[in-house]
Protein backbone atom coordinates (compact mmCIF):
# COMPACT_ATOMS: atom_id res chain seq x y z
CA UNK A 1 0.00 0.00 0.00
CA UNK A 2 1.10 3.67 -0.91
CA UNK A 3 2.21 5.59 1.88
CA UNK A 4 0.17 8.87 2.60
CA UNK A 5 2.83 10.73 0.58
CA UNK A 6 2.05 8.53 -2.12
CA UNK A 7 -1.74 8.37 -1.78
CA UNK A 8 -3.51 10.11 -4.71
CA UNK A 9 -3.68 13.90 -3.42
CA UNK A 10 -7.22 14.49 -4.15
CA UNK A 11 -8.33 11.37 -1.76
CA UNK A 12 -6.57 14.03 1.20
CA UNK A 13 -8.48 17.03 -0.60
CA UNK A 14 -11.53 15.65 -0.46
CA UNK A 15 -12.23 16.92 2.90
CA UNK A 16 -13.98 20.78 3.07
CA UNK A 17 -13.12 21.18 7.25
CA UNK A 18 -17.21 21.63 7.21
CA UNK A 19 -17.30 19.26 11.14
CA UNK A 20 -20.68 17.56 10.17
CA UNK A 21 -19.04 14.57 10.90
CA UNK A 22 -18.45 15.57 14.13
CA UNK A 23 -21.40 14.78 16.34
CA UNK A 24 -21.30 11.64 14.90
CA UNK A 25 -17.04 10.08 16.01
CA UNK A 26 -17.11 8.30 18.92
CA UNK A 27 -13.71 9.39 20.39
CA UNK A 28 -14.28 13.68 19.42
CA UNK A 29 -17.87 12.97 21.78
CA UNK A 30 -15.63 11.74 24.56
CA UNK A 31 -13.13 14.05 24.55
CA UNK A 32 -14.15 17.13 22.51
CA UNK A 33 -10.43 17.88 21.33
CA UNK A 34 -10.12 18.45 17.60
CA UNK A 35 -7.83 16.05 16.73
CA UNK A 36 -9.72 13.30 18.10
CA UNK A 37 -12.09 14.16 15.13
CA UNK A 38 -12.10 12.83 11.92
CA UNK A 39 -11.80 16.56 10.50
CA UNK A 40 -8.54 16.71 13.02
CA UNK A 41 -7.07 13.70 12.26
CA UNK A 42 -7.20 14.01 8.06
CA UNK A 43 -5.54 17.09 9.19
CA UNK A 44 -2.72 15.48 10.63
CA UNK A 45 -2.42 12.65 7.68
CA UNK A 46 -2.38 15.74 5.29
CA UNK A 47 0.30 17.78 6.90
CA UNK A 48 2.27 14.45 7.05
CA UNK A 49 1.24 13.66 2.94
CA UNK A 50 2.87 17.85 3.00
CA UNK A 51 5.97 16.92 4.39
CA UNK A 52 4.79 19.45 7.59
CA UNK A 53 5.02 16.97 10.23
CA UNK A 54 6.55 13.14 11.16
CA UNK A 55 4.71 10.09 11.79
CA UNK A 56 6.05 9.95 15.68
CA UNK A 57 4.84 8.15 18.15
CA UNK A 58 2.19 11.20 18.91
CA UNK A 59 0.88 10.49 14.96
CA UNK A 60 0.57 6.72 15.34
CA UNK A 61 -1.22 7.19 19.39
CA UNK A 62 -3.92 9.06 17.60
CA UNK A 63 -4.30 6.99 14.42
CA UNK A 64 -5.12 3.88 17.08
CA UNK A 65 -7.04 5.84 19.29
CA UNK A 66 -9.32 6.49 16.47
CA UNK A 67 -11.78 3.09 16.23
CA UNK A 68 -11.91 2.91 12.60
CA UNK A 69 -15.85 2.78 13.08
CA UNK A 70 -16.33 4.56 9.68
CA UNK A 71 -19.05 7.08 11.32
CA UNK A 72 -17.70 10.06 9.74
CA UNK A 73 -17.44 8.50 6.16
CA UNK A 74 -21.04 7.83 6.48
CA UNK A 75 -21.90 11.51 7.48
CA UNK A 76 -19.46 13.12 5.31
CA UNK A 77 -21.25 14.85 2.42
CA UNK A 78 -17.61 15.15 0.51
CA UNK A 79 -17.68 12.18 0.41
CA UNK A 80 -14.39 11.58 2.02
CA UNK A 81 -12.65 7.81 1.40
CA UNK A 82 -11.31 7.67 5.31
CA UNK A 83 -11.33 4.29 5.02
CA UNK A 84 -8.53 4.20 2.92
CA UNK A 85 -6.93 7.01 4.62
CA UNK A 86 -7.06 5.26 7.85
CA UNK A 87 -5.90 2.10 6.66
CA UNK A 88 -3.03 4.41 5.08
CA UNK A 89 -2.61 6.24 7.89
CA UNK A 90 -2.05 3.33 10.21
CA UNK A 91 0.60 1.95 8.03
CA UNK A 92 2.23 4.85 8.11
CA UNK A 93 2.69 5.24 11.79
CA UNK A 94 4.03 1.15 12.00
CA UNK A 95 6.78 2.16 9.78
CA UNK A 96 7.57 4.86 11.84
CA UNK A 97 10.98 4.22 13.66
CA UNK A 98 9.60 6.28 16.35
CA UNK A 99 6.55 4.78 17.14
CA UNK A 100 7.36 1.40 17.06
CA UNK A 101 10.70 1.83 19.19
CA UNK A 102 8.56 3.25 22.24
CA UNK A 103 6.71 -0.59 22.75
CA UNK A 104 9.36 -3.29 21.80
CA UNK A 105 6.87 -5.65 23.66
CA UNK A 106 4.02 -4.53 21.29
CA UNK A 107 5.83 -5.02 18.40
CA UNK A 108 6.83 -8.37 19.40
CA UNK A 109 3.04 -9.31 20.20
CA UNK A 110 1.72 -7.43 16.98
CA UNK A 111 4.49 -10.18 15.43
CA UNK A 112 3.44 -13.28 17.21
CA UNK A 113 -0.58 -12.18 16.62
CA UNK A 114 -0.66 -10.45 13.01
CA UNK A 115 2.13 -12.11 11.30
CA UNK A 116 2.13 -15.35 12.97
CA UNK A 117 -1.30 -16.74 13.61
CA UNK A 118 -3.58 -14.99 11.90
CA UNK A 119 -1.43 -15.88 8.36
CA UNK A 120 -1.35 -19.88 9.64
CA UNK A 121 -4.97 -21.33 9.63
CA UNK A 122 -4.16 -24.68 10.66
CA UNK A 123 -1.81 -22.95 13.50
CA UNK A 124 -4.60 -20.83 14.44
CA UNK A 125 -6.72 -23.32 14.98
CA UNK A 126 -4.43 -25.61 17.29
CA UNK A 127 -4.06 -22.51 19.31
CA UNK A 128 -8.06 -22.34 19.87
CA UNK A 129 -8.40 -26.02 20.12
CA UNK A 130 -5.77 -25.67 22.73
CA UNK A 131 -7.77 -22.96 24.50
CA UNK A 132 -10.61 -24.81 24.10
CA UNK A 133 -9.06 -28.05 26.30
CA UNK A 134 -7.99 -25.17 28.63
CA UNK A 135 -11.62 -24.00 28.97
CA UNK A 136 -13.16 -28.16 29.05
CA UNK A 137 -10.89 -29.12 31.47
CA UNK A 138 -11.74 -26.78 34.05
CA UNK A 139 -8.19 -24.57 34.31
CA UNK A 140 -8.93 -21.41 33.85
CA UNK A 141 -11.80 -21.73 36.87
CA UNK A 142 -9.07 -23.88 38.46
CA UNK A 143 -6.03 -20.84 38.17
CA UNK A 144 -8.82 -18.16 39.25
CA UNK A 145 -9.71 -20.37 42.40
CA UNK A 146 -5.84 -20.51 43.60
CA UNK A 147 -5.88 -16.80 42.56
CA UNK A 148 -2.90 -17.43 40.24
CA UNK A 149 -4.70 -14.89 38.20
CA UNK A 150 -4.13 -12.21 40.46
CA UNK A 151 -0.69 -12.52 39.34
CA UNK A 152 -1.45 -10.96 36.23
CA UNK A 153 -1.11 -7.06 35.70
CA UNK A 154 -5.26 -5.20 35.89
CA UNK A 155 -5.87 -4.95 31.85
CA UNK A 156 -4.83 -8.50 31.81
CA UNK A 157 -7.07 -9.93 34.49
CA UNK A 158 -10.14 -8.37 33.37
CA UNK A 159 -9.23 -9.22 29.62
CA UNK A 160 -8.77 -13.40 31.09
CA UNK A 161 -12.23 -13.24 32.58
CA UNK A 162 -13.42 -11.25 28.85
CA UNK A 163 -12.07 -14.52 26.96
CA UNK A 164 -14.30 -16.02 24.89
CA UNK A 165 -15.80 -19.89 25.17
CA UNK A 166 -13.98 -21.63 22.03
CA UNK A 167 -16.55 -24.20 20.64
CA UNK A 168 -15.52 -27.96 20.76
CA UNK A 169 -16.46 -28.31 16.87
CA UNK A 170 -15.37 -25.38 14.14
CA UNK A 171 -16.64 -24.78 10.97
CA UNK A 172 -15.07 -27.97 9.34
CA UNK A 173 -16.34 -29.83 11.30
CA UNK A 174 -20.09 -28.64 10.72
CA UNK A 175 -20.28 -27.99 7.41
CA UNK A 176 -19.50 -30.33 4.23
CA UNK A 177 -17.21 -28.94 1.94
CA UNK A 178 -19.76 -29.01 -0.94
CA UNK A 179 -23.47 -28.95 0.50
CA UNK A 180 -26.79 -28.56 -2.47
CA UNK A 181 -27.38 -30.66 -5.79
CA UNK A 182 -26.25 -28.97 -9.18
CA UNK A 183 -29.65 -28.06 -10.11
CA UNK A 184 -29.19 -25.05 -7.46
CA UNK A 185 -29.85 -21.69 -8.49
CA UNK A 186 -25.98 -19.93 -7.16
CA UNK A 187 -22.85 -21.48 -6.62
CA UNK A 188 -21.71 -19.62 -3.68
CA UNK A 189 -18.03 -19.80 -1.65
CA UNK A 190 -18.93 -19.55 1.94
CA UNK A 191 -16.15 -17.91 3.79
CA UNK A 192 -16.13 -18.91 7.52
CA UNK A 193 -13.66 -16.23 8.82
CA UNK A 194 -11.28 -16.64 12.41
CA UNK A 195 -12.91 -15.59 15.22
CA UNK A 196 -16.45 -16.83 13.70
CA UNK A 197 -14.99 -20.29 12.61
CA UNK A 198 -13.60 -20.39 16.75
CA UNK A 199 -16.24 -18.68 18.79
CA UNK A 200 -19.24 -18.94 16.40
CA UNK A 201 -18.79 -21.99 14.16
CA UNK A 202 -22.83 -22.00 14.63
CA UNK A 203 -23.32 -19.15 12.90
CA UNK A 204 -21.31 -20.31 9.79
CA UNK A 205 -23.59 -23.79 9.85
CA UNK A 206 -26.92 -21.43 10.49
CA UNK A 207 -24.94 -19.26 6.98
CA UNK A 208 -25.12 -22.37 5.27
CA UNK A 209 -28.59 -23.63 5.96
CA UNK A 210 -30.03 -19.99 4.88
CA UNK A 211 -27.49 -20.50 1.73
CA UNK A 212 -29.31 -24.00 0.86
CA UNK A 213 -32.85 -22.68 1.84
CA UNK A 214 -32.13 -20.11 -0.85
CA UNK A 215 -31.33 -22.22 -3.67
CA UNK A 216 -27.37 -21.92 -3.30
CA UNK A 217 -24.72 -24.68 -3.91
CA UNK A 218 -22.63 -23.87 -0.93
CA UNK A 219 -18.68 -24.22 -1.27
CA UNK A 220 -16.89 -24.05 2.05
CA UNK A 221 -13.18 -25.17 2.03
CA UNK A 222 -12.60 -27.00 5.03
CA UNK A 223 -9.16 -24.78 5.63
CA UNK A 224 -9.23 -20.97 4.49
CA UNK A 225 -7.15 -17.99 5.00
CA UNK A 226 -7.87 -15.25 7.19
CA UNK A 227 -9.30 -12.49 5.27
CA UNK A 228 -6.64 -10.03 5.73
CA UNK A 229 -9.16 -7.44 7.36
CA UNK A 230 -7.65 -7.44 11.00
CA UNK A 231 -4.09 -6.93 9.26
CA UNK A 232 -4.70 -4.57 7.14
CA UNK A 233 -6.78 -2.04 9.69
CA UNK A 234 -3.55 -2.58 11.73
CA UNK A 235 -1.23 -1.54 9.63
CA UNK A 236 -0.01 -4.37 7.74
CA UNK A 237 -1.07 -4.06 4.07
CA UNK A 238 1.74 -6.13 2.95
CA UNK A 239 0.39 -9.06 4.70
CA UNK A 240 -3.61 -8.61 4.24
CA UNK A 241 -2.45 -8.22 0.11
CA UNK A 242 -0.76 -11.60 0.86
CA UNK A 243 -3.87 -13.31 2.43
CA UNK A 244 -6.23 -11.77 -0.36
CA UNK A 245 -4.03 -13.73 -3.10
CA UNK A 246 -4.39 -16.71 -0.89
CA UNK A 247 -8.58 -15.77 -0.43
CA UNK A 248 -8.57 -15.07 -4.30
CA UNK A 249 -6.69 -18.40 -5.54
CA UNK A 250 -8.92 -21.19 -3.24
CA UNK A 251 -12.14 -18.92 -4.55
CA UNK A 252 -11.54 -18.70 -8.22
CA UNK A 253 -14.03 -15.69 -8.99
CA UNK A 254 -14.42 -17.00 -12.45
CA UNK A 255 -16.45 -20.30 -10.85
CA UNK A 256 -18.45 -18.87 -8.37
CA UNK A 257 -22.34 -16.37 -8.74
CA UNK A 258 -20.71 -14.67 -4.71
CA UNK A 259 -18.54 -15.29 -2.05
CA UNK A 260 -20.71 -14.88 1.37
CA UNK A 261 -19.19 -13.33 4.73
CA UNK A 262 -21.53 -12.96 7.78
CA UNK A 263 -18.86 -10.39 9.82
CA UNK A 264 -19.35 -7.10 8.94
CA UNK A 265 -15.49 -6.52 9.37
CA UNK A 266 -14.44 -9.00 7.14
CA UNK A 267 -17.16 -8.02 4.27
CA UNK A 268 -16.19 -4.47 4.19
CA UNK A 269 -12.70 -5.46 4.16
CA UNK A 270 -13.09 -8.27 1.32
CA UNK A 271 -15.25 -5.95 -1.04
CA UNK A 272 -11.88 -4.07 -0.78
CA UNK A 273 -9.75 -6.62 -2.17
CA UNK A 274 -9.70 -4.67 -5.97
CA UNK A 275 -8.11 -1.43 -4.10
CA UNK A 276 -5.76 -3.86 -1.86
CA UNK A 277 -4.40 -5.64 -5.34
CA UNK A 278 -4.88 -2.92 -8.11
CA UNK A 279 -0.63 -2.46 -8.47
CA UNK A 280 -0.20 -6.14 -8.69
CA UNK A 281 -0.52 -7.20 -12.27
CA UNK A 282 -0.57 -10.47 -11.85
CA UNK A 283 -4.02 -9.89 -9.58
CA UNK A 284 -5.49 -6.80 -10.24
CA UNK A 285 -8.46 -8.00 -12.17
CA UNK A 286 -9.16 -11.50 -10.46
CA UNK A 287 -8.72 -9.42 -6.99
CA UNK A 288 -11.46 -6.70 -8.90
CA UNK A 289 -13.81 -9.23 -9.83
CA UNK A 290 -14.03 -11.16 -7.04
CA UNK A 291 -15.06 -7.92 -4.78
CA UNK A 292 -17.38 -7.33 -6.67
CA UNK A 293 -19.45 -10.99 -5.78
CA UNK A 294 -18.77 -10.47 -1.95
CA UNK A 295 -21.99 -10.27 -0.58
CA UNK A 296 -22.83 -10.21 3.53
CA UNK A 297 -25.26 -12.62 4.01
CA UNK A 298 -28.30 -10.65 4.59
CA UNK A 299 -27.32 -8.53 1.21
CA UNK A 300 -27.28 -11.55 -0.45
CA UNK A 301 -30.77 -13.17 1.02
CA UNK A 302 -32.24 -9.76 0.56
CA UNK A 303 -30.61 -9.30 -3.28
CA UNK A 304 -32.46 -13.30 -4.05
CA UNK A 305 -35.25 -12.39 -2.19
CA UNK A 306 -35.96 -13.17 1.84
CA UNK A 307 -37.69 -16.70 2.13
CA UNK A 308 -40.21 -16.40 5.17
CA UNK A 309 -38.46 -18.59 7.91
CA UNK A 310 -41.17 -20.47 8.60
CA UNK A 311 -44.97 -20.79 6.85
CA UNK A 312 -46.38 -18.53 9.58
CA UNK A 313 -48.70 -19.74 12.40
CA UNK A 314 -48.88 -18.54 16.28
CA UNK A 315 -45.58 -17.98 17.68
CA UNK A 316 -44.58 -16.00 20.74
CA UNK A 317 -43.89 -12.76 20.45
CA UNK A 318 -40.06 -11.48 20.81
CA UNK A 319 -38.76 -8.13 21.21
CA UNK A 320 -35.21 -7.96 18.94
CA UNK A 321 -32.94 -5.11 19.36
CA UNK A 322 -30.73 -4.78 16.18
CA UNK A 323 -27.01 -3.79 16.86
CA UNK A 324 -25.77 -2.32 13.47
CA UNK A 325 -21.58 -3.40 13.05
CA UNK A 326 -19.71 -0.37 11.99
CA UNK A 327 -18.39 -2.19 8.88
CA UNK A 328 -21.97 -3.36 8.21
CA UNK A 329 -23.51 -0.16 8.22
CA UNK A 330 -20.59 2.42 7.49
CA UNK A 331 -18.22 0.52 5.93
CA UNK A 332 -20.84 -1.38 3.61
CA UNK A 333 -23.55 0.70 3.80
CA UNK A 334 -26.26 -1.97 5.05
CA UNK A 335 -28.72 -1.60 7.07
CA UNK A 336 -32.13 -2.13 5.75
CA UNK A 337 -30.80 -5.82 4.76
CA UNK A 338 -30.51 -7.19 7.80
CA UNK A 339 -33.42 -5.63 9.88
CA UNK A 340 -35.63 -7.62 6.94
CA UNK A 341 -34.17 -10.70 7.87
CA UNK A 342 -35.43 -10.44 11.48
CA UNK A 343 -38.57 -9.72 10.48
CA UNK A 344 -39.06 -12.52 8.04
CA UNK A 345 -39.19 -14.75 11.15
CA UNK A 346 -42.03 -15.01 13.10
CA UNK A 347 -42.40 -13.68 16.01
CA UNK A 348 -39.69 -11.24 15.71
CA UNK A 349 -40.74 -7.24 16.65
CA UNK A 350 -37.92 -5.75 16.18
CA UNK A 351 -37.21 -2.83 18.70
CA UNK A 352 -35.19 0.32 17.59
CA UNK A 353 -32.45 1.50 20.23
CA UNK A 354 -31.29 4.68 20.24
CA UNK A 355 -27.21 5.21 18.40
CA UNK A 356 -28.22 1.71 17.14
CA UNK A 357 -25.32 2.73 14.29
CA UNK A 358 -23.15 3.72 16.78
CA UNK A 359 -19.65 1.56 18.23
CA UNK A 360 -20.51 -0.98 20.89
CA UNK A 361 -16.49 -0.76 21.11
CA UNK A 362 -15.69 -3.42 19.81
CA UNK A 363 -13.91 -2.38 16.58
CA UNK A 364 -11.03 -5.16 15.71
CA UNK A 365 -8.85 -5.05 18.77
CA UNK A 366 -9.52 -1.86 19.82
CA UNK A 367 -11.32 -3.35 23.32
CA UNK A 368 -7.74 -5.07 23.80
CA UNK A 369 -5.99 -2.01 23.12
CA UNK A 370 -8.33 0.95 24.69
CA UNK A 371 -10.56 -1.04 27.47
CA UNK A 372 -11.47 1.95 29.38
CA UNK A 373 -12.59 4.03 25.85
CA UNK A 374 -14.18 0.44 24.43
CA UNK A 375 -15.72 0.31 28.29
CA UNK A 376 -17.34 3.43 28.32
CA UNK A 377 -18.97 3.18 24.27
CA UNK A 378 -20.23 -0.60 25.56
CA UNK A 379 -21.80 0.55 28.91
CA UNK A 380 -23.60 3.63 26.50
CA UNK A 381 -24.84 0.31 24.23
CA UNK A 382 -26.09 -2.13 27.05
CA UNK A 383 -27.83 1.16 28.29
CA UNK A 384 -29.83 1.45 25.66
CA UNK A 385 -30.60 -2.29 25.53
CA UNK A 386 -31.60 -2.12 29.05
CA UNK A 387 -33.99 0.49 28.29
CA UNK A 388 -35.50 -0.82 25.21
CA UNK A 389 -36.49 -3.98 26.99
CA UNK A 390 -35.43 -5.99 24.15
CA UNK A 391 -34.78 -10.27 25.54
CA UNK A 392 -32.71 -10.52 22.58
CA UNK A 393 -30.17 -8.21 20.69
CA UNK A 394 -28.95 -9.55 16.90
CA UNK A 395 -25.87 -8.06 15.09
CA UNK A 396 -23.87 -9.16 12.19
CA UNK A 397 -20.54 -9.14 13.65
CA UNK A 398 -18.52 -11.90 15.33
CA UNK A 399 -16.58 -8.99 17.12
CA UNK A 400 -19.41 -7.07 18.31
CA UNK A 401 -21.36 -10.32 19.45
CA UNK A 402 -18.64 -10.71 21.90
CA UNK A 403 -18.38 -7.38 22.85
CA UNK A 404 -22.34 -7.47 24.17
CA UNK A 405 -22.39 -11.03 25.20
CA UNK A 406 -19.19 -9.69 28.04
CA UNK A 407 -21.61 -6.21 28.55
CA UNK A 408 -24.98 -8.02 28.75
CA UNK A 409 -23.14 -10.48 31.59
CA UNK A 410 -21.16 -7.78 33.86
CA UNK A 411 -23.85 -5.51 33.92
CA UNK A 412 -26.65 -8.60 34.92
CA UNK A 413 -28.56 -8.20 31.88
CA UNK A 414 -30.83 -10.93 30.96
CA UNK A 415 -29.88 -10.71 27.29
CA UNK A 416 -29.77 -13.00 24.45
CA UNK A 417 -26.80 -11.66 21.90
CA UNK A 418 -27.26 -13.80 18.53
CA UNK A 419 -26.86 -13.13 14.77
CA UNK A 420 -29.68 -12.41 12.72
CA UNK A 421 -29.01 -15.76 10.36
CA UNK A 422 -29.17 -17.88 13.10
CA UNK A 423 -32.66 -16.86 14.60
CA UNK A 424 -33.71 -16.98 10.93
CA UNK A 425 -32.09 -20.17 10.38
CA UNK A 426 -33.89 -21.85 13.91
CA UNK A 427 -37.17 -20.91 13.10
CA UNK A 428 -36.94 -22.98 9.56
CA UNK A 429 -35.12 -25.80 11.65
CA UNK A 430 -38.43 -25.78 14.53
CA UNK A 431 -40.92 -26.98 10.93
CA UNK A 432 -38.58 -29.28 9.36
S1 LIG B 1 -13.51 6.19 12.15
FE1 LIG B 1 -14.91 6.52 13.92
S2 LIG B 1 -13.52 7.07 15.62
FE2 LIG B 1 -12.34 7.29 13.72
S3 LIG B 1 -12.56 9.43 13.11
FE3 LIG B 1 -14.20 8.32 12.06
S4 LIG B 1 -15.98 8.43 13.43
FE4 LIG B 1 -14.17 9.00 14.64
S1 LIG C 1 -17.81 15.79 7.23
FE1 LIG C 1 -16.29 15.21 5.68
S2 LIG C 1 -15.68 17.14 4.75
FE2 LIG C 1 -16.73 17.65 6.66
S3 LIG C 1 -15.05 17.79 8.19
FE3 LIG C 1 -15.83 15.69 8.27
S4 LIG C 1 -14.49 14.53 6.87
FE4 LIG C 1 -14.20 16.73 6.40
Amino acid sequence: MKSLRELDYSVLQQCIHCGLCLPTCPTYDITKAERNSPRGRISLMRAIADGELEAGAAFGDEMYYCLGCLACQTACPAGVDYATLFETARAEAEASPAFAARSPGRKVLRAFLLRGLFMRPRLLRLAGRLLELWQRLGLDRLARALRLTALLPARLRKLERQTPRVSRRFSHQLIAPVEGGAEARFRVGLLTGCVQDLIYPQVNRDTADALRAHGCQVHTPPVQPCCGSLLAHNGEPAAAADLARRMIDLFPPDQFDAFITNAGGCGSHLKQYGRLLADDPAYAARAAAWAAKVRDIHEWMAEVGIEPATPGGCVPRRAVAYHASCHLCHGQKIDAAPRAVLRAVPGVAVVEIPESTWCCGSAGIYNLTHPETAQRLLDRKIAHLRASGAEIVATGNPGCLLQLENGAREAGLSLRVVHPVTLWAEARREVQ
